[in-house]
């Protein structure tokens, strides 16, 4: 079945890749078939959002049976560009930013870091985890088709380096850093920051206990 990419919400979208990861592993271990209460029960999205999100793309799910893993799977490798692969760009080699590099996405899909940039003279020229190190001022000339870029430099340089890498024709930051960023709207950013994320479990933890 064709599927109008357009017609897929962005919250389903934004799921896509935990589905995929998890049907990765129900084809790696032979099982062909899955059933929205136990995808539900791995992934923790309920059944309902589950069965909604694969209407989406034409997969009903039969009753008694459930959903066939391989036809999920092939439709979520095309729609998620996994037969491609897709080279993203580090900036900031500091403590987050290596650990990137080591952990470098390998098992996971095709995402892979290609290069890493850094300000600091002793951290460039050398690779971790395979992965080159430049200095930032080369970047224009060695980012060639990179689009996405993983942002890990101190929140305070954060926005400069940002400017710079509009430049450069990056259309996608994954920001590891407390700044909010400011860019056009043909741009898009997805914000992770560590430590609101951890202050907000723990407040729910106090707040909202789970019986
Ligand atoms: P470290 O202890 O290695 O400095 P850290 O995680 O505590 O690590 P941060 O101060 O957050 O370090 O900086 C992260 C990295 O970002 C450092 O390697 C730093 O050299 C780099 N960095 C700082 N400013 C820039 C910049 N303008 N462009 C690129 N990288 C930068």
């Amino acid at each position: 079945m064709e599927v109008d990419q357009a017609k897929i919400p962005q919250a389903t979208a934004k799921r896509l890749p935990l589905y995929y990861r998890f049907l990765e592993g129900l084809q790696a271990s032979g099982k062909h078939r899955v059933s929205s209460s136990e995808l539900s029960e791995a992934v923790k999205v309920d059944s309902a959002t589950i069965r909604r999100d694969f209407s989406y793309f034409g997969a009903l799910g039969k009753k008694g049976y459930g959903y066939n893993v391989n036809y999920l799977l092939s439709f979520f490798r095309k729609t998620l560009d996994q037969d491609e692969l897709t080279k993203v760009a580090l900036v900031g080699v500091g403590n987050l930013g290596t650990a990137f590099l080591n952990y470098n996405f390998s098992k996971s899909n095709n995402t892979r870091i290609e290069m890493a940039f850094d300000v600091d003279r002793s951290k460039v020229d050398q690779t971790i985890g395979d992965v080159p190190i430049y200095h930032f001022d080369d970047m224009e000339e060695k980012l060639g088709d990179i689009e996405v870029v993983i942002l890990t430099v101190p929140s305070m340089a954060a926005q400069g380096i940002t400017d710079q890498l509009l430049e450069s024709g990056i259309k996608g930051i994954l920001n590891f850093t407390p700044a909010r960023l400011t860019v056009p709207d043909n741009i898009r950013v997805h914000h992770i920051d560590l430590s609101v994320e951890l202050q907000s479990l723990i407040y729910f933890l106090k707040h909202y206990p789970l019986n």
